[in-house]
């Protein structure tokens, strides 16, 4: 299926194993990789745990909920259509659940953006395919 309405970029060449994080982006609430055997999460998806080195998982919800660990604010954006809403903001945040995100952010001014913030998933649907995972203040 193509996308050809939406102007900026957008999943390519996905492994299927990782579909259930794009089907819990679309149902707007978040799931991770849960390790089978130690229950740690992880994103991005992984074959393998990186704490216990288990092959088995489940799919996890989590706190939707974190804070800024540092950020960068994008003044000379890829391509036309993301140039079109700079300056904008892309965040690494810390989940409330003990592991790293990276999304844009926002509502919220680009300036006004500090390490430390707490902010939440926002779901922004692209598509009629696909949903994208961002951040907003929380
Ligand atoms: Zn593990």
């Amino acid at each position: 299926m193509t996308d050809i309405a939406y102007a900026k970029l957008l999943p390519e060449g996905i492994p299927s194993w990782h579909q259930p994080y794009w089907d819990s982006l679309k149902a707007h609430s978040v799931k991770v990789q849960k390790c089978s055997s130690c229950g740690a999460l992880r994103y991005v998806p992984k074959e393998i745990c990186n704490k216990c080195l288990s092959t088995a998982y489940s799919w996890a919800p989590i706190r939707p909920t974190g804070e800024v660990y540092t950020y960068t604010i994008v003044r000379r954006a890829p391509t036309a259509a993301y140039q079109a809403e700079a300056p904008y903001a892309l965040v690494h945040v810390a989940m409330d659940d003990g592991f790293r995100m990276i999304a844009a952010m926002k509502n919220a001014d680009p300036e006004s953006v500090r390490i430390g913030q707490r902010v939440k998933v926002a779901y922004e649907d692209v598509t009629p395919q696909w949903t994208l995972l961002q951040f907003e203040p929380a």
